[in-house]
């Protein structure tokens, strides 16, 4: 991974819409020193709605320009600090696996190892569990984004 730029989110945060039209999110471009990099993407309308991670709330403070030798630049986020450094990733509030929506009200803002922890808690073994109780509390109609947030 080789850092081409860095920008503040001031900079970025502007630059990002929030586009429900699946076509933009995936191909929205705009030009940033030269290069084309996507701007509406889900990942990038999650970090617009909080910077912060909804587990640990520690809060990104770096957009980085990146890319894979010289392939594909995009954007990623940062918590960086002195003696540290975290890549900040966009989670699904209710997991794929369980039938989440890949939509942005299903998406909210988390560190690296916050969501590493999060996807480390739902074993296997409790999925039967974890799936009766989604299905429960849709069709009470519950807020479950709230209900999951200390997941
Ligand atoms: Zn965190």
């Amino acid at each position: 991974m080789t850092v081409l730029a860095e920008f503040s989110p001031e900079e970025i945060l502007k630059l990002i819409r929030f586009r429900t039209d699946f076509y933009l999110q995936k191909h929205e471009r705009i030009n940033l020193l030269g290069y084309q990099v996507k701007i509406s993407t889900l990942k990038l309308q999650t970090f617009k709605k909080s910077l912060q991670c909804q587990r640990c709330l520690i809060t990104g403070n770096v957009f980085r320009l990146e890319t894979n030798n010289g392939e594909n630049p995009h954007l990623n986020l940062y918590y960086v600090r002195k003696n540290e450094e975290r890549l900040m990733t966009k989670d699904h509030i209710i997991p794929l696996a369980y039938g989440g929506p890949n939509k942005l009200t299903n998406l909210q803002t988390m560190c690296g190892p916050c969501n590493r922890l999060k996807g480390s808690k739902i074993k296997p073994r409790y999925f039967n569990y974890e799936v009766r109780r989604i299905i429960t509390m849709r069709n009470l109609h519950i807020n479950y984004p709230q209900y999951f947030q200390n997941l």
